[in-house]
C-alpha cells in the first residue's frame, strides 16, 4: 500500500462530510504516517469542526454493583473492586455539582448513572433532577442511563433532556470479547430510541483495551454512520480487580492517531476528552488538541477541582479554541429562542455582522448572498443608505410619539405615498406593526363593517388552502388548514371555509373550472362570511403558488355579488415583487381591505399598514362604537414611517419592475433544468420569486451549513426551496445563488430518503 501524503487525508475528510466512507478507504487511512495523520487532522479540525471547546461536566448519579461485565468497568458486580456505591443521588448534591460546573464555564451537564439501565421509577427520579439543573442552572442537560428505551427517554426529554450518551465502547467485531451481559446491537438501538425521543446522541469509546488500530477505524466509522455529533474517547486507565486489570497502556504515538484517525473519519464531530487523559503529559494533549479534540469532560463536578477545569481550559487556549463563557453565540444558544426551533436543543445560527446591497456580512468575514431577502423584505437591498439617513434623522428628531390624539409628519407623509401606489378607491389607512397584526386588524375589520351594515351573521371568513396569513390567532386560522401550525392548534381555533387552492398557473390559461368551484363556495357559504381573504397571485409561505390573475377578477367579482369583504394580504407581493407593484395590480382589481407589511419598510424597521375603501370606513364609523376598536401601543411608529418614506423614495426612484424581469428571465433559466426530474414535483417562476418543489420534506437546519458553505443564504420552508432575492441583486450575485441552489438541490434529490439532507 502506498503511504498518503495530507492532501490525500484532507481530501478524505472533505468526502466524509457528506458521504459515509466505506470501510477499505477508512481503513487505508491507517497506512499514512504519523506526523500526516496529525497535520491533515489538525487542518480538518479547522476547516470543518467547532472551534469553541465545549466543556460538559458530569455528576456520577448512581454508582456500583452494575450487573453488566464490561471488562473495563469498576462498577461491574462481576469484579471485586473498591468503590463507593451509592443510589441515585439526591438533588441538593447534584444541583450543588451543577452549579459548579456552571461557575467554570462549562455549558454541558451529564447525568450518568452506572448499571444495566435506570428503572422506571429511577428514571422519573432522574426526570426530576433534570428538570431542577433547568431551572436553577440552564445548562444543557445530558443524560447516560444505561440502555433505555424510546418511551424513558421521551420522559427525559420532556424534563427538558437534550442529549442522550452510551458509548458503543468498542469495534462491533471485538465487542463481545469485553462485554458478555449486552451486545454492540443492543447500544445502537439505545441510540436509535434516543434518537427517535427527540434527543440528540453522544456516543464514544475506549481505545486501549486491547483492541487493534483497525478496530479504532471501525469503531470511528460505526460512529459516523449514526451521524454521532459529540464522541467521548476514553483511554483506558486498567483498575485492579477488573479483567482488564493487568492490560498494558497505550503508548502516546497510537492516541494521538487515533485521536487523528476519529477526526479525519468524523470531520464534524464534537471530539471529547473523556476518562483516562489524565495521565498524559501536557504536550501530548496539546497536541491531540490540535488534531481535534474540540470538547471535554470536565470530570465529576463533586470530586474535580476547579483548578483542573481552568487548566484544561489554559490548554484548549493555547490549541487556539474560544470558550462558550465568552461566547455570544454560547449565549445566544442558551436563551435566546428562534423562529420555529427548539430552545431546548437549538439548531446552529451564524452571528451576523452587518449587511448591505444583497450581501449579509458574518462575524468572522463571511459574505453571503442573500437569495430570500431576509424573509422577503430587503428588497431594495439591505441597508440602503436613504433609507438608514432618513431612520437617523427621526430618531434624532422624535423617535417615537403615540398615535391616539397625536399625528407626525412622516405618518401623513406615508399616507400619500401609500396612496399614491395603491389600486384606485383605497382612501384609509390604519397602521399597524407587522403583517400578522394586519391581517388581525382587517379581519376585526371586516367583522366590524358587517355588524354596522346590519349583517351581525356574517361572521365566517373564506381563505383559500395553502395560504399563509401570519402566526397570531385569527392569522393562524386562515393559515392552510394542514400546514404545520394550523393542525397543532386545530380544534381550539374558529373554523374557516377553505376554498381549494387555484389550479390555474399564473403563465398558464385560466380553467374556467376554478372560477366554478370558487363560485360553488360562495353559493354555500357566502351568506355566513364576512370576507374573503387570500394572498394575490403568489401564494407565499404556504406553498410558493402562482396563481392566474382571472381567478381574482372572479373572487372581486362573487364578493361583491354575495356581499363578502375582498381582502387581499399583499405583504408578501407588495412593492415589485411580482413584476407589478401590487400583485393585484396584474388583475386590475381594487380590493375592499389590503394589508402591506414586509418590503414596505425596505426590511429595516417592523411596518404594516391595512388600507380600506371609503365604503367600508364609513360603515364601520356609522355603528356603535362609531370606531374601528384597535390601536397598537406602537402604531405609525415615527422611526418605521421615516423608514417607509424613504423606501418608497426609493421605489419610486428607479425602475425596479425591470430589475425584477432582468431577476426573473435568470431565474426562470437557471432553474429550468429541474423541471421534470425525478423527486421534483413543480418548477415555477414569477417576477422575482423562483421556486423548486420537491417531493420530500427538507430541514432546513440540515442545508444551511450546505448553502453557508457556497456564499449564499437560502432557507427551504418544507417541500419548498425557493429564491427571492433582492432587487439590487447582480448578475453575477445572481449566478452564484442558482449555482449555489442547483448544488445543494442535486445533492438533496440524490440523496437517501432515509438519511437525507
Ligand atoms: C409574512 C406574511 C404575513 C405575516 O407577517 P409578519 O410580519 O411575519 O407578522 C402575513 N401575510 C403574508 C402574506 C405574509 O407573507
Amino acid at each position: 500500500m502506498t503511504s498518503l501524503c495530507v492532501k490525500d487525508l484532507i481530501d478524505f475528510a472533505v468526502r466524509a462530510l457528506d458521504e459515509v466512507p466505506d470501510e477499505f478507504s477508512a481503513q487505508a487511512l491507517r497506512a499514512a504516517s504519523t506526523q500526516a495523520l496529525l497535520d491533515a487532522s489538525e487542518s480538518v479540525s479547522r476547516q470543518f469542526a467547532a472551534r469553541t471547546f465545549n466543556l460538559c461536566a458530569i455528576v456520577n448519579a448512581k454508582s456500583g454493583r452494575c450487573t453488566e461485565n464490561c471488562a473495563w468497568c469498576a462498577q461491574s458486580r462481576h469484579f471485586q473492586t473498591r468503590i463507593e456505591q451509592y443510589p441515585l443521588i439526591d438533588p441538593a448534591k447534584t444541583l450543588e455539582a451543577a452549579r459548579k460546573a456552571k461557575q467554570r464555564g462549562c455549558s454541558r451537564f451529564s447525568l450518568v448513572t452506572g448499571g444495566r439501565k435506570l428503572s422506571l421509577r429511577e428514571v422519573r427520579e432522574a426526570a426530576e433532577l433534570v428538570r431542577a439543573i433547568r431551572r436553577e442552572t440552564n445548562l444543557e442537560a445530558c443524560i447516560s442511563a444505561g440502555l433505555l428505551n424510546e418511551k424513558e427517554f421521551r420522559i427525559l426529554a420532556q424534563a427538558g433532556a437534550v442529549r442522550c450518551h452510551c458509548n458503543l465502547e468498542a469495534a462491533e467485531s471485538v465487542f463481545e470479547k469485553f462485554c458478555s451481559t449486552h451486545s454492540f446491537a443492543d447500544k445502537v438501538k439505545t441510540l436509535e430510541a434516543a434518537r427517535r425521543a427527540g434527543l440528540q446522541i453522544c456516543s464514544g469509546g475506549i481505545i486501549g483495551l486491547g483492541e487493534s488500530e483497525a478496530d479504532r477505524v471501525s469503531l470511528a466509522l460505526a460512529l459516523r454512520r449514526l451521524e454521532v455529533p459529540s464522541i467521548p474517547i476514553n483511554i483506558l486507565s486498567p483498575i485492579a480487580g477488573t479483567a482488564l486489570a493487568d492490560q498494558p497502556l497505550l503508548d502516546d504515538e497510537a492516541i494521538l492517531r487515533a485521536v487523528a484517525l476519529f477526526r479525519l473519519i468524523n470531520p464534524r464531530a464534537q471530539l471529547r476528552f473523556a476518562g483516562g487523559r489524565a495521565r498524559l503529559s501536557q504536550s501530548v494533549q496539546l497536541a491531540a488538541m490540535k488534531a481535534g479534540i474540540n470538547s471535554a469532560i470536565a470530570g465529576d463536578m463533586l470530586t474535580t477541582a476547579g483548578t483542573d477545569v481552568e487548566a484544561d481550559k489554559k490548554l484548549a487556549a493555547k490549541a487556539g479554541y474560544r470558550f462558550e463563557d465568552d461566547d455570544a453565540l454560547a449565549f445566544d444558544r442558551a436563551h435566546l429562542w428562534h423562529p420555529y426551533a427548539s430552545a431546548a436543543n437549538p439548531p446552529a445560527v451564524e452571528m451576523v455582522e452587518s449587511a448591505h446591497d444583497a450581501r449579509i456580512v458574518l462575524a468572522d468575514g463571511r459574505e453571503l448572498i442573500d437569495g430570500i431577502s431576509s424573509w422577503w423584505c430587503a428588497s431594495f437591498g439591505h441597508r440602503h443608505p436613504d433609507i438608514v439617513k432618513a431612520v437617523i434623522e427621526q430618531a434624532q428628531k422624535m423617535p417615537h410619539v403615540m398615535f391616539a390624539g397625536l399625528t407626525h409628519e412622516k405618518a401623513v407623509e406615508l399616507g400619500r405615498r401609500l396612496l399614491e401606489l395603491a389600486p384606485k378607491g383605497l382612501e384609509k389607512i390604519f397602521y399597524a406593526d407587522s403583517g400578522s397584526v394586519a391581517v388581525e386588524a382587517a379581519m376585526k375589520m371586516a367583522l366590524q363593517y358587517q355588524r354596522a351594515a346590519s349583517c351581525p351573521d356574517r361572521t365566517g371568513f373564506m381563505t383559500l388552502a395553502a395560504g399563509y396569513h401570519g402566526d397570531t390567532w385569527n392569522a393562524m386560522s386562515v393559515c392552510d388548514p394542514e400546514g404545520g401550525m394550523h393542525a397543532l392548534f386545530s380544534g381550539l381555533m374558529q373554523k374557516r371555509f377553505f376554498v381549494p387552492s387555484p389550479s390555474s398557473r399564473f403563465d398558464g390559461e385560466f380553467d374556467e373550472r376554478d372560477a366554478a368551484v370558487l363560485e360553488a363556495y360562495f353559493e354555500k357559504h357566502g351568506a355566513q362570511c364576512a370576507a374573503f381573504i387570500l394572498e394575490p397571485i403568489v401564494q407565499a409561505a404556504g406553498a410558493m403558488r402562482f396563481y392566474h390573475p382571472q381567478y381574482l377578477k372572479h373572487a372581486r367579482r362573487l364578493c361583491s355579488e354575495y356581499g363578502v369583504l375582498l381582502v387581499l394580504d399583499e405583504i408578501a407581493t407588495g412593492f415589485g415583487r411580482t413584476g407589478r407593484t401590487f400583485a393585484c395590480d396584474w388583475a386590475q382589481v381594487t380590493p375592499d381591505i389590503m394589508t402591506v407589511g414586509k418590503a414596505l419598510t425596505g426590511g429595516v424597521m417592523t411596518l404594516s399598514a391595512v388600507l380600506t375603501t371609503n365604503a367600508v370606513a364609513d360603515a364601520v364609523s356609522s355603528a356603535p362604537p362609531r370606531a374601528f376598536m384597535h390601536g397598537p401601543t406602537f402604531m405609525a411608529n415615527p422611526l418605521a414611517c421615516a423608514a417607509a418614506c424613504a423606501a418608497l423614495d426609493v421605489y419610486a426612484g428607479r425602475d425596479w419592475l425591470k430589475e425584477v424581469s432582468r431577476i426573473q428571465a435568470k431565474l426562470r433559466a437557471a432553474l429550468a433544468p429541474f423541471a421534470g426530474r425525478a423527486g421534483v414535483r413543480d418548477v415555477r417562476v414569477c417576477g422575482a420569486i423562483g421556486v423548486v418543489e420537491t417531493e420530500r420534506e427538507m430541514s432546513a437546519a440540515r442545508l444551511q451549513p450546505e448553502f453557508v458553505k457556497r456564499g449564499v443564504w437560502i432557507r427551504p420552508i418544507g417541500r419548498l426551496l425557493y429564491l427571492m432575492p433582492p432587487f439590487v441583486v447582480s448578475d453575477a450575485e445572481l449566478d452564484v445563488l442558482t449555482s449555489a441552489f442547483a448544488e445543494v438541490l442535486e445533492e438533496f434529490l440524490a440523496s437517501d430518503p432515509e438519511n437525507s439532507l
